[in-house]
């Protein structure tokens, strides 16, 4: 849908789903340009920019999954006694460089490259030995215990695409590859900001009606955990001259900007208004709790996320809404979402009409069945709250609460923290 088309957003009263405002941010956000070629410790987290095409085998040549004894497959009858003599060892990385004939074998260590003529890998506790040679009692199959060249990754082979983030696992397997450097989208700048007079920073002495701004660092925290560039712009008081100030600076110099506060309708609240001014301005009333009020637009080419000042709200419409959006901006594919169905042992009060994302303590019953839990008080003031809990428990907007025992969705915060 054209956001600059639609009017309705302007209107005070327009509520939209949380699914809808989901859509539309995802639709309104654009990946940003640029790549960078870095090496490989220094690419996690970062999102690959190029396909990696294998150039070698991995493994790169045949070898043994086992301590043993390599052998040929056919020198062993599918019943009864044989006996092999042994003729020298392979090491891994110290190959044996002589053939094995018939009626031969070689002591052969894991990861030690097959020597030529050998099929199979004996393991060592299926065999009596006496001096140079070896009694096995059964048959063994042409290719057990051996890890064939290529088996992991072949010469050819797309193993990792545009999109990846890359993880311990990715930068891994970059290694077994040889590969040192790769080219990975340029990293996101993401200046954020708190709004209010009423906020003093850590450090400072609290007056009287004054909050210690806690949205700063759990922004911090999030963004951090993300993986982007930090602009910490600090808080910045309700004064129309400014927030038009800062907006301009964050919009200089970052790809996103993030606020929160003062995008409800009380008198202070300029994000909306300045926004509207210098920008594109998108406001919304978005039926989920906590996190309503929502301004989402353009300030030149930084897209703009004004979230409510709520602590909670915070948290949930950056992990619902920004999260996805920024990964969105960074070019990072689309993952799983987890979302378990699993009951609920608290009764849970609510009002039909908003999607509700309550915080939850997911744990296991005796049994190992997953259960999940109430953190209490569900206020959107109550920072505890999400400290306590370890996902969401997603209440649809009909939903009229929830007995003892009902099935509920839960969103563990694991995977998307
Ligand atoms: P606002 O949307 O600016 O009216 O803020 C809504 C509520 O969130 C008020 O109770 C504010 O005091 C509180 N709040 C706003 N910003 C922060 C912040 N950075 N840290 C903690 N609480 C905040
Ligand atoms: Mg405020």
């Amino acid at each position: 849908m054209n956001l600059l088309k639609s009017n309705c957003d302007r209107t005070a009263n327009a509520l939209i789903s949380a699914y809808e405002a989901k859509q539309r941010i995802m639709d309104y956000v654009k990946p940003v340009q640029g790549r960078e070629k870095i090496n490989i410790r220094s690419a996690l987290n970062r999102i690959l920019d190029e396909d990696i095409i294998s150039r070698i085998n991995v493994p790169p040549c045949d070898n043994s999954a086992m301590d043993g004894y390599a052998i040929r497959s056919s020198d062993v009858p599918e019943s009864g006694i044989s006996t092999l003599h042994m003729i020298g060892t392979a090491f891994a990385g110290k190959p044996f460089d002589g053939q094995v004939d018939q009626g031969q074998c070689v002591r052969i260590m894991t990861g030690a490259k097959m020597p030529a003529g050998a099929d199979a890998v004996v393991m060592q506790e299926d065999v009596q030995t006496k001096d140079d040679s070896i009694t096995l009692t059964h048959h063994y199959k042409s290719g057990e215990n051996v890890r064939y060249a290529g088996e992991d990754m072949r010469v050819g082979q797309t193993v990792l695409t545009t999109g990846t983030r890359i993880t311990p696992a990715e930068i891994g397997l970059l290694a077994s590859l040889g590969i040192p450097e790769v080219m990975v989208r340029r990293n996101l700048r993401v200046a954020f900001f708190s709004t209010g007079d009423e906020l003093k920073s850590v450090g400072e002495t609290l007056g009287d009606g004054d909050i210690y701004d806690s949205n700063r660092y759990t922004l911090f925290g999030m963004l951090k955990r993300l993986g982007v560039d930090l602009i910490d712009m600090g808080v910045i008081r309700d004064r129309q001259d400014d927030v038009r100030q800062v907006f301009i600076e964050a919009s200089g110099i970052a790809d996103a900007i993030i606020t929160s506060g003062g995008v409800s309708v009380g008198e202070a609240d300029y994000v909306k208004s300045t926004l509207d001014e210098l920008g594109e301005m998108h406001f919304w009333r978005v039926a989920m709790k906590p996190g309503k009020p929502l301004a989402i637009g353009k300030l030149g080419n930084a897209f703009f996320f004004g979230l409510p000042g709520n602590p909670v709200s915070v948290m949930a419409t950056f992990y619902q809404f920004v999260q996805p959006a920024l990964k969105r901006m960074l070019g990072e594919k689309d993952g799983l979402e987890l979302i378990l169905s699993v009951p609920c042992m608290t009764r849970l009060a609510k009002q039909p009409g908003r999607l509700e994302y309550q915080r939850g303590i997911l744990s296991q019953d005796p049994e190992g069945q997953l259960i999940v839990h109430s953190t209490g008080g569900q206020g959107s003031h109550v920072l505890t709250s999400m400290s306590r809990a370890n996902c969401f428990i997603i209440l649809p907007a009909e939903s009229a609460g929830v007995e003892e025992g009902n099935l509920v969705q839960v969103q563990p915060f694991y995977g998307i923290t």
